[in-house]
């Protein structure tokens, strides 16, 4: 038995006089919260935010800023590409399944190009420059690139557009975003009280939600909340007892986080009876490098490939992580690794070179002559410019010749570690089952009245899939309707 903070909820009737009182309680500073205290202000509530740290950001503030939207926007125009949301929906339905959300995917892709506009309203710059090469994160001011879209097999079942926006930071650009996503929640009218921690919800005796009791520099703090309370607190890969309980798979790898995804907000709903959608869904990011994968291989502890290499990244990571036996390698020739372009590296040097394959299994300790195995038949069908095991673009087929290098994902970019020995790190997709509104709902699947949820803290578009940007783009997309809905519900 551990023990973990109480959430049980508080009665109204047992808190008397309130020290704080607003329409809309937003809980969590990050883009989801940002989003809806923003719309909920502009629906004309007064609007109160509370945010454990000392400032907004969250995790959102540390990410790479890219934004997963499309459906024609004019970033994609500039840059000479024509899109539609129905061939958005098309390739998030696949990337993000099996079993993507399909009415929350729906109303994403068809407000895709309006959500688009709604970040440039609000002050947040994207370049009408295109990145065409395959990475994580370009290093650059780019503002549209790939993100899967031309990796078999999702070429084959949408027509392959590049959406992922990016704002113009020249790296990570979640700190742009939020500083532009806050000023402007700001600037409609939500006030910010910082430094605080919701603990526990407020119930009134019909068992509407009616506010939230804090922890404020060790003191307690009660806010009642006359329309709704909207939960915005991230997910949940900071809390090992969660995870434990509800998504194993992500224990003892790095946490994808700012550190403060304890899924309070989770649990403090599920405490008066909210049910949850997805939570054992994760997100895992290997340290391997997309530009040197696509030039090589990536395989498993067999010597194996198990994945076409310039698929989404994140794709290639989950089914190592869920299917393979580790550990991972990068394996590349010289005239790949040459290829890259320096800054493109993240600081990778490989610490196992070899003329020979059979040297370099015996040097990853790999079974003699798996990778011999794996390396001629890929060669062979390269030298065609075919892949018929997993479709790798012939682009970027060329078979591999001496002298040979293996990279290893524990070493970490930049000469950084990953933050766990395992060379993965991820975060969590699951959360409160809401509706497209935001609404919470219950184990009857009805909404538990006074309560919305958004962002990491809910469960959103995604099935059991991920593809990058449609955590910061579902986040602010349903953080922004849950903040109009609860702006204008009836006030008790
Ligand atoms: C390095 C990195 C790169 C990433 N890159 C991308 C990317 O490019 N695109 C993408 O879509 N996603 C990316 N992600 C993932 C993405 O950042 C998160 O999934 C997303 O920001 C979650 O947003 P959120 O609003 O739900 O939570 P957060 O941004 O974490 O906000 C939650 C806020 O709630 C506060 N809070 C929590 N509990 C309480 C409480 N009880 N009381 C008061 N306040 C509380 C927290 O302090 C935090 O400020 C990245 C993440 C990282 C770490």
């Amino acid at each position: 038995m551990t023990s973990r903070p109480s959430v049980e909820p508080f009665a109204a009737s047992g808190i008397g006089a309130f020290d704080h009182e607003c329409g809309v309680l937003v809980v969590g500073f990050g883009c989801a919260g940002a989003a809806a205290a923003f719309e909920a202000a502009r629906s004309g509530a007064d609007v109160v935010v509370l945010e454990r740290a000392s400032g907004p950001g969250g995790t959102s503030a540390q990410s790479g800023g890219e934004l997963y939207l499309g459906g024609g926007t004019e970033i994609q125009k500039a840059c000479g590409f024509d899109d539609d949301p129905g061939a958005m929906y098309a390739y998030l339905e696949a990337a993000l399944g099996p079993n993507a959300d399909t009415a929350k995917l729906r109303l994403y892709c068809d407000g895709s190009v309006e959500h688009f506009e709604w970040f440039r309203e609000r002050g947040v710059p994207f370049n009408p420059t295109f990145y065409d090469a395959p990475t994580w994160m370009p290093m650059s001011e780019d503002g549209l690139m790939w993100l899967g879209e031309n990796a078999w097999p999702y070429n084959t079942i949408s027509r392959p557009v590049p959406r992922g926006h990016r704002p113009a930071a020249g790296g990570f650009g979640g700190g742009v975003l939020m500083e532009r996503l806050s000023a402007a929640a700001t600037a409609a009218g939500a006030v910010t009280h910082t430094d605080t921690l919701a603990t526990n919800l407020v119930l009134d005796a019909t068992g509407r939600v009616t506010g939230a009791v804090a922890r404020k520099y060790g003191n307690t703090v009660t806010y009642r909340a006359r329309r709704a309370v909207i939960l915005t607190t991230g997910g949940f890969v900071d809390n090992d007892e969660m995870l434990a309980d509800h998504a194993p798979l992500l224990l003892g790898h790095g946490k994808v986080s700012d550190g403060l995804d304890d899924g309070s907000g989770i649990r403090m709903a599920t405490a008066i009876g909210a049910a949850t959608r997805r939570m054992s869904v994760v997100e895992i990011a290997l340290t391997a490098l997309p530009a040197m994968v696509c030039r090589g291989m990536l395989v498993d502890g067999l010597g194996r490939r198990f994945l076409n290499e310039d698929v989404y990244p994140g794709h290639w990571s989950v089914h190592a992580v869920k299917h393979q036996p580790g550990p991972y390698w990068t394996i590349i020739d010289e005239e790949g690794f040459e290829d890259v372009p320096e800054p493109d590296r993240w600081g990778l040097r490989p610490k196992h070179v070899t003329e020979t394959l059979a040297e370099l299994e015996e040097s990853l300790g790999m079974p003699a002559g798996s990778l011999e195995s794996t390396v001629e038949t890929y060669n062979r069908h390269a030298a065609n410019g075919e892949d018929p095991y997993f479709h790798k673009d012939p682009k970027w087929l060329r078979p591999l010749k001496p002298p040979f290098a293996a990279i290893d994902p524990r070493a970490g970019f930049f000469g950084g570690g990953t933050g766990s020995a395992t060379g993965a790190a991820g975060f969590t997709l699951g959360g409160l089952h809401t509706t497209v509104d935001g609404e919470v709902l219950n184990h009857s699947g009805v909404p538990v009245p006074g309560l919305y949820a958004a962002g990491r803290a809910a469960s959103g578009m995604h099935g059991e899939g991920y593809v990058s940007g449609t955590s910061l783009g579902d986040g602010t997309f349903f953080g922004r309707r849950a903040g109009r809905h609860a702006g204008t519900a009836a006030i008790r």
